[in-house]
């Protein structure tokens, strides 16, 4: 209300009083009254902002320096309500997001809303080794263009993927080759906020869900949960904003597990089945860059050795990325994002140099760590409803491909919720039934 229409108010009121005060007879007297608290409030009202401003720019002015505002009304809070929140902001939550904006049959008739811890991500923590394209997924570039904006470019690397087996040797199919992980995030994150995806940086720290009662086919009784709305913490704040829903999707990758967990699952007595985890965990994994101008050069694929240690070239300076999945004992610390140098001394250079002599003489000029969403019951994704929160939907546990199953992923998920079952690829066999019934589908290629 600008300060016209206060004054206005204000003027209106104070001559209106005046007026009758002159000629009012006694009832006329107790209206005036009524009505001189009804405007006194609402000028209260209208001034409230104003004063709410003098009180902000007092508090800011007794902290100098600092530029902490109180008060402020965060213009970054969430929605109070969503059809659908995704929690994750990595490579899978947004392709779920672009799916089901893509799909959804009344335009911006659905409100999907992405809510990511770290602003400084939205995505995989670090950019991961070279995932495998086949030509199918090469044409999500022209998919996820957006108009009046840059074409997508996935900076595709045309070249094969060589696994080297001890008995067997194959390589990969035509068209094979690795990709910008981060060009796909944004091309996923670009086109899906473009369709009226609502984005959100910000962290889901609890839910509030319902509780009911189902009896199982063996006449058992199990109390299924369901989501009513989710707490979004907004970044170095206190502040957080509960957001209604009808659905959620944990994509939340390598803490997938311990979103899950804020309903209880894993969280019962261990012979029961709430007291079975969703079996996610981060992973630590480092990718070393090495310089070896006498290394394999442009022909080189991405080769993985069947000592497990694997190398790509990257860009065409005779420079490579290589690592090696640590020993299940040995798995690292998963409390940072530290690179732990020795370990490529002693378990990813030895190897380096028995495939490829040049790499004897190479160079690490730099390195990085981060996680896989490690499903530890069998590598493999996890994807669909959990049958004891009835309408939160999993994409998880892809143990190091989910960029390469992203696209996938997310048009299974949107068929899940939207269509109610896979329609163009059927996922069934990826669902928690396999961890219920204790039947892993083993991923040997986990790199
Ligand atoms: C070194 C390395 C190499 C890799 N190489 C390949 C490869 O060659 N090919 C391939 O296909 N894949 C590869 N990957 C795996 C790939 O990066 C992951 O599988 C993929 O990024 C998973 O995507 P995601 O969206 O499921 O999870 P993430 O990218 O982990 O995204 C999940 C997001 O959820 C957010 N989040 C978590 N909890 C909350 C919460 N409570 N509230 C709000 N937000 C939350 C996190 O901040 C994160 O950004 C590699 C990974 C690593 C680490």
């Amino acid at each position: 209300m600008n300060v016209i229409t206060k004054n206005k108010v204000k003027q209106t009121g104070r001559s209106f009083l005046f007026t009758i005060g002159l000629f009012g007879s006694r009832e006329t007297i107790i209206y005036i009254t009524t009505f001189s608290v009804a405007v006194k409030f609402l000028t209260f009202c209208l001034d409230l902002e104003d004063q709410l401003a003098a009180m902000r720019k007092k508090a800011a002015d007794a902290l100098p320096g600092s530029s902490w505002m109180p008060f402020e009304i965060n213009p970054n809070l969430p929605p109070e309500t969503a059809d659908i929140v995704i929690v994750g902001g990595g490579v899978v939550g947004w392709s779920i997001a672009y799916w089901l904006k893509q799909k959804e049959r009344l335009p911006r008739g659905m409100r999907v809303l992405v809510v990511e811890r770290d602003p400084s991500v939205s995505g995989p923590v670090v950019t991961p080794a070279p995932p495998t394209l086949n030509p199918s997924s090469v044409s999500q570039q022209e998919h996820l263009g957006v108009m009046n904006e840059d074409p997508v470019d996935l900076q595709f690397n045309h070249s094969g993927y060589l696994f080297l087996a001890s008995v067997s040797c194959y390589a990969g199919l035509e068209n094979e080759g690795w990709f910008d992980p981060w060009s796909l995030l944004n091309a996923f994150r670009r086109k899906a906020i473009s369709l009226g995806a609502i984005q959100c940086f910000g962290e889901v720290t609890d839910f509030k869900y319902t509780t009911h009662i189902r009896t199982t086919a063996d006449e058992e009784q199990l109390e299924t949960r369901r989501i009513k709305s989710v707490k979004v913490q907004m970044p170095n704040s206190m502040e957080y904003q509960p957001v209604e829903c009808a659905i959620v999707v944990n994509a939340a990758g390598a803490y997938s597990g311990k979103l899950a967990e804020m309903l209880g699952i894993g969280r019962g007595p261990q012979d029961s089945i709430y007291g079975l985890p969703v079996p996610v965990e981060p992973r630590k994994r480092y990718v070393y860059v090495v310089h070896c101008p006498d290394g394999p050069g442009l022909d080189c694929p991405l080769l993985i050795d069947y000592s497990g240690v694997y190398f790509r070239r990257e860009g065409l300076g005779g420079n490579y990325i290589s690592g090696i999945s640590p020993e299940e004992a040995e798995e690292p610390d998963t409390s940072n994002l530290e690179v732990d140098h020795q370990f490529f001394e002693d378990k990813v250079w030895p190897k380096l140099a028995q495939r490829v002599p040049a790499f004897e003489k190479l160079k690490v000029t730099s390195a990085w760590a981060g996680f896989y969403d490690y499903n530890t019951f069998d590598q493999n994704g996890i994807i669909g409803i959990h049958p004891l929160i009835s309408n939160m939907y999993f994409a998880t546990g892809f143990s190091g491909h989910g960029l390469q199953h992203s696209p996938a992923v997310g048009r299974a998920v949107a068929e899940l919720i939207l269509d109610g079952g896979f329609k163009t690829l059927n996922l069934k066999r990826m669902s928690f039934s396999r961890i219920f019934a204790q039947e892993p589908m083993l991923e040997q290629n986990i790199v």
